[in-house]
């Protein structure tokens, strides 16, 4: 795994996957929490390449979503933290709440998110894949996050990361973000990271948002928290692309489509 930290750079996430061996689990977990998550015959339809095995393509395709009737995730951290920091990094996880049905809390009876603050930089797994993980190991990590920490970097990272353990991806990049990027670099540095081949760089990073994307008619300045982060050793100026900073109002309005409040259940039509 390459290393991101330059000193003093901004580190970017590389969520986490599992392996190809473990995708038709992780999509059974998914089906079976929301059935939403299984790809529609129409959306395999658009996309299924001649040829192709439909019941990996349906895995690849499965989306990680908890069920929609409200989330409530136990939180444990690995490695002791003081008691002041896990507030801080909890009351960050919960920020999504103001506009969603989730909720965090720390919990020491098989916690399905589980922090750790190790060397291997910021990264999730994405929502229902956290309950493929060993319960021995993290499905979060916070590189070296203490008191000292500005609120300002634990907000951007801790309510990104907590998007992924949510079941949001990264959002694609505006055209002007992916300009700054060095194609090659990009294309070696997710193989190495992530695993991908360059059909998969290219699909992920290096294709614009689309523009009929309702989060694309709004204003250019917009960076969703759940935007793509890029590291500097990938960029043509050598400089990192932080991504957003914090929830944006669309952040909190997509959240609360995934896992609406009762009020907004009981409210809607049918
Ligand atoms: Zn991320």
């Amino acid at each position: 795994m390459a290393r991101l930290r330059e000193h003093g750079e901004i580190i970017a996430c590389t969520p986490k996957c599992l392996g190809n061996d473990r995708l038709h689990d992780a999509a059974r977990a998914a089906e079976q929490e929301n059935l939403l998550n299984r790809p529609s015959h129409h959306q395999l339809a658009q996309v299924l390449p001649v040829g192709a095995s439909m019941t990996d393509f349906v895995a690849v395709m499965t989306t990680k979503y908890w069920r929609a009737s409200g989330v409530r995730l136990g939180v444990g951290f690995m490695d002791n933290p003081p008691k002041e920091l896990r507030a801080r990094i909890l009351s960050h996880m919960n920020s999504w709440s103001q506009s969603a049905n989730v909720q965090f809390a720390e919990s020491t009876s098989d916690p399905v998110v589980r922090i750790s603050r190790d060397q291997s930089g910021y990264w999730s797994y994405i929502g229902t894949d956290a309950l493929l993980i060993d319960k021995t190991k993290p499905t979060m990590n916070l590189q070296g996050f203490t008191m000292e920490t500005p609120d300002s970097e634990l907000c951007r990272v801790v309510r990104h990361q907590t998007g992924h353990a949510l079941g949001c991806p990264h959002e694609h990049l505006r055209a002007e973000t992916i300009a700054l990027i060095d194609e090659q670099k990009a294309i070696e540095f997710f193989g190495a990271t992530q695993g991908w081949t360059e059909a998969q760089v290219r699909a992920q990073v290096l294709t614009p948002l689309p523009t009929n994307s309702v989060r694309a008619n709004t204003s250019p300045k917009r960076q969703s928290i759940m935007s793509y982060q890029i590291p500097a050793s990938i960029t043509k100026n050598g400089v990192a692309i932080a991504g957003g900073i914090d929830i944006d109002p669309l952040d909190y309005e997509f959240m609360a489509k995934l896992y609406p409040m009762p009020r907004m259940l009981a409210a809607a039509p049918g």
